[in-house]
């Protein structure tokens, strides 16, 4: 019996439960024609090793007219980012270079299409002021909602 063994096998089936238990880790948003999304709230949680954030556009108009992404940020930068992002155009899907403002961000999508990205929990501390919204020209006034970050 190798008792190092064993005590090392319950080490790592406690870590296991305990990522189990980190919460929500995945944000899954809907955008429509209507310059909306789905959620004005979600929650993940800081503890996940990875987050996964999904968009949908469940419109028809195209990405130029009515594009869509998903940017994660402290509530206090989102004004700074949206005004930065007009700078930074279509091409760069709407988001400034290197912006460390950015704690993650989806590419623009259009009707009909869908579009995810992951980023460690660990970017996010627990009880923040964060919000996601769309950086596309104008969508962050309706785009925009509250993201709760548990531990
Ligand atoms: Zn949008």
């Amino acid at each position: 019996m190798n008792v190092t063994r064993t005590l090392v096998a319950i080490a790592l089936l406690g870590a296991a439960g305990m990522a189990h238990a980190a919460g929500n880790c995945t944000i899954s948003l809907k955008g429509d024609d209507a310059m909306k999304f789905d959620q004005k709230e979600a929650t993940v949680s800081a503890g996940c090793a990875t987050i996964t954030v999904e968009l949908a556009h469940v419109g028809k108009l195209p990405a130029a007219a009515m594009g869509h992404n998903v940017v994660i940020s402290k509530t206090p930068d989102m004004a700074g980012i949206t005004k930065d992002a007009i700078k930074a155009g279509a091409a760069k899907n709407y988001i400034p270079d290197g912006d460390a403002r950015v704690i993650a961000h989806t590419k623009i999508i259009g009707g009909g299409e869908t579009t995810k990205i992951t980023f460690p929990g660990k970017a996010l501390t627990a009880g923040g002021d964060y919000s996601f919204f769309c950086s596309f020209p104008g969508h962050s006034t309706m785009m925009k909602g509250k993201l709760v970050v548990t531990k």
